[in-house]
C-alpha cells in the first residue's frame, strides 16, 4: 500500500486502472479509464453532459435609465430565489434545508438595497449585481470557517443572477431529457441538492471525500467521484462507467456495456436491501452497524443504534442559543426512535460555527478553538446541553452515551466525563479525532467508557491537510498506513480496558475498508444510513481472520 494514494490520473488511456480494490473487478469497457475518488455507492453508466459554464461579464454599458437596472436587479434576485425555492419544494430533507437557505440569501434585502443603490448611481443591472455579491463575499470570507466556505455558494446565486440580468440560460444543471451522468468542475450545494431524478451518476474534477457534493450524493445513495482528472476533457454525450465506491470511470462504453453496467448495479442494489440483521462476520464476530444522523428525521431501520449523533447540525444556522426545553425535545426525539444513541455534544468551529455562540474569527480556526475547546470560553454551553441530554434520558427511560469532539488530553476527557457523570449520563466516552488523544487511548480509557474515533478529523490533524482542500484530498485517504497504526492503538486499548472503540468517520461506512477496521479491532462502525447494507454485506463474507489478514497487510 503506498502511502501516498494518487487520486487522478490526467487524460484519458486505454490503460485500465491499477484499482487496488481486490473485491471488484475493474469496469470491463471497450474504451479508456480515469480514476478519481470514489465517494459513495454503486456504479452507474450512461451519457455524459456537462454543467453549462457561467456567464462571462461584458464589458459594462452606459446606462439610460437607472430606474429601469434597478428593476432589473430586483427581477434577477427575484428570479433566483423562486427558482432555488420551487427546487426546495422539489427536495427533501438536508437538500431542501440547503436550498432553501439559498434562496434566504438571494432573498437578503442588504444585497438587494446594495445592488440596486449601485444601479441608481449609474451601473448596468449585471454589473451592479456583481459587485454586491463581490462585496457579499468578501464579507463572508473575512468572517472565515463556515461562513468563509459559503463564500463560494455566493458566486454560484451570483451567476445566476447575472446571466438573468444578461438574458442569458441560468448556469446548472443540463436538462437533456434523458438520464446522464452529470460531469462538472465542481458542484455548488444548491446544484448537488437539486439534481432530479435523470442523474445517474455525477463526477467532479475537484472537490475532497468530505465536501458537499461527497456528503449529499452519499446520502442519495448517488454514484459519486471527485478529484477526477481529465473528466473536463471528455465530450458531451461519450457513454461513460462510474464507480462510486471505487472512483473508476469508464471512458467512452458502448450502448451494451453501460445496459449491462446498469443492470449489474440494479442487481446489487436489490442484493443488498435483501440483508438484514445485526453486523458480524462469516464466523460470528459481532460488529455494531450504527447510524450517523443530525436529526431524527435521519434515523433509518435496520441499524442497531446511533453511534454518531452530530448534535450541532440541529442549530447550524441558529443565531440565537437553542433553549434548554429545545435541546430537551430534539434528543428526546431521537432516544425515544432509536435502539441506542451516543449524543455527540456540540462540535462548533472551523467548517461548523454556530454563529448563536458569537465565537471570534480567528486565523487558524482547524486548530482554534473548536469540539470541547469552546467550553474554555462558554462553560455555560456544555452544561445546559449535558443537563438536556440527562433530562431527554430521563423523560424517554433511555441509557444516554455521550461523547465529546475534539478531545485532546486525559485532563480534557476527565472534566468532561467528571459534569457528564454529575448528571447521572450512563455512559461517557470521547472522539478520538486528534493524534495526541489517539497515542493516549489507553489512559483515556481510565476515565472514559468508550471512544470512538473520527477518521474525518484524525487524518485531517495526522497529515496536516486541511479536509475540506480539495488538492490534497489523496492524504486523506484513510487506508494511509499511519493513520490505520493509529486506530490500531486505539483499539487494543479498548481491548485491554475491556472497553468499545468504534469508528464513526466516513472509512467506517466505506464496505472495502470496514473489514480492514474489524481487522484492526474496532467493535463497532457508525455510518451514513445508506452504507449501511453494503457494510453488512461485507462483513457477511468474510471470516474475523480475514479480516484481520486485511489489516496486517494494510498496516504493513
Ligand atoms: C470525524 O471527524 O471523523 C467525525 C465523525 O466528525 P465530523 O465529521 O462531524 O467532524
Ligand atoms: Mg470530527
Amino acid at each position: 500500500m503506498p502511502d501516498q494514494p494518487a487520486p487522478g490520473s490526467g487524460r484519458p488511456d486505454s490503460a485500465p486502472p491499477g484499482s487496488g480494490h481486490p473485491d471488484r473487478p475493474a469496469f470491463s469497457g471497450s474504451g479508456g479509464f480515469l480514476t478519481g475518488l470514489g465517494v459513495s455507492q454503486g456504479r452507474a453508466a450512461g451519457p455524459a453532459m456537462r454543467m453549462a459554464a457561467p456567464p462571462t461579464l461584458p464589458p459594462p454599458r452606459p446606462v439610460a435609465d437607472p430606474a429601469a437596472e434597478s428593476s432589473a436587479v430586483a427581477a434577477a434576485l427575484e428570479a433566483v430565489a423562486a427558482d432555488l425555492s420551487r427546487r426546495a419544494a422539489g427536495a427533501s430533507g438536508e437538500a431542501a434545508d440547503i436550498l432553501e437557505a439559498l434562496a434566504m440569501i438571494a432573498d437578503d434585502p442588504m444585497l438587494l438595497e446594495d445592488a440596486q443603490g449601485r444601479a441608481r448611481e449609474g451601473m448596468d443591472a449585471a454589473h451592479a449585481l456583481d459587485a454586491a455579491f463581490a462585496q457579499h463575499r468578501d464579507t463572508l470570507a473575512a468572517l472565515g470557517g463556515y461562513l468563509a466556505e459559503r463564500a463560494a455558494d455566493l458566486d454560484d446565486l451570483k451567476h445566476r443572477a447575472v446571466a438573468f440580468a444578461l438574458g442569458l440560460p441560468m448556469p446548472g444543471l443540463p436538462s437533456p431529457g434523458h438520464p446522464y451522468v452529470l460531469v462538472a468542475e465542481d458542484l455548488s450545494p444548491a446544484d448537488t441538492a437539486g439534481l432530479g431524478p435523470d442523474v445517474l451518476a455525477l463526477v467532479t474534477e475537484r472537490g475532497g471525500p468530505t465536501s458537499h457534493t461527497a456528503i449529499l450524493a452519499r446520502g442519495r445513495g448517488l454514484p459519486a467521484v471527485v478529484a477526477c482528472k481529465g473528466i473536463m476533457d471528455v465530450p458531451d454525450g461519450t457513454v461513460v462507467g462510474v464507480d462510486g465506491r471505487t472512483g473508476e470511470l469508464a471512458v467512452g462504453l458502448t450502448e451494451q456495456e453501460a445496459a449491462e453496467v446498469q443492470e449489474a448495479d440494479r442487481a446489487e442494489r436489490a442484493r443488498l436491501a435483501a440483508g438484514r440483521g445485526p453486523g458480524r462476520t462469516s464466523d460470528g464476530h459481532p460488529v455494531k452497524l450504527l447510524l450517523n444522523i443530525g436529526s431524527a428525521a435521519d434515523l433509518r431501520p435496520g441499524a442497531e443504534g446511533v453511534g454518531l449523533f452530530r448534535t450541532e447540525f440541529l442549530f447550524l444556522d441558529r443565531t440565537t442559543a437553542p433553549s434548554f426545553e429545545e435541546q430537551v425535545a430534539a434528543y428526546a426525539e431521537v432516544f425515544a426512535r432509536a435502539e441506542s444513541v451516543i449524543v455527540r455534544t456540540l462540535d462548533a468551529g472551523t467548517d461548523k460555527p454556530l454563529p448563536f455562540l458569537g465565537l471570534p474569527g480567528e486565523p487558524n480556526p482547524a486548530l482554534g478553538v473548536r469540539g470541547l475547546r469552546v467550553d474554555r470560553l462558554l462553560p455555560d454551553v456544555l452544561d445546559t446541553q449535558l443537563d438536556a441530554i440527562a433530562e431527554a434520558a430521563r423523560k424517554t427511560g433511555a441509557e444516554a452515551w455521550v461523547m465529546a469532539p475534539m478531545v485532546t488530553t486525559t485532563a480534557e476527557a476527565t472534566g468532561f466525563a467528571k459534569r457528564a457523570r454529575a448528571r447521572g449520563i450512563a455512559r461517557v466516552g470521547a472522539m478520538i479525532e486528534v493524534p495526541a488523544a489517539a497515542l493516549r487511548a489507553g489512559r483515556l480509557l481510565r476515565e472514559l467508557d468508550f471512544l470512538s474515533i473520527g477518521t474525518n478529523d484524525l487524518a485531517q490533524y495526522t497529515f496536516a491537510a486541511d479536509r475540506q482542500h480539495s488538492a490534497l484530498a489523496d492524504l486523506l485517504d484513510p487506508r494511509q498506513p499511519a493513520l490505520l497504526e493509529l486506530i490500531a492503538m486505539c483499539a487494543r486499548a479498548g481491548r485491554e480496558a475491556g472497553k468499545p472503540v468504534g469508528v464513526c468517520g466516513e472509512a467506517a461506512g466505506d464496505p472495502l475498508l470496514a473489514p480492514l477496521l474489524v481487522g484492526l479491532g474496532v467493535t463497532s462502525l457508525s455510518m451514513a444510513p445508506v452504507c449501511v447494507p453494503a457494510v453488512r454485506e461485507a462483513l457477511a463474507g468474510l471470516t474475523l481472520a480475514d479480516c484481520r489478514e486485511r489489516a496486517t497487510a494494510a498496516l504493513a
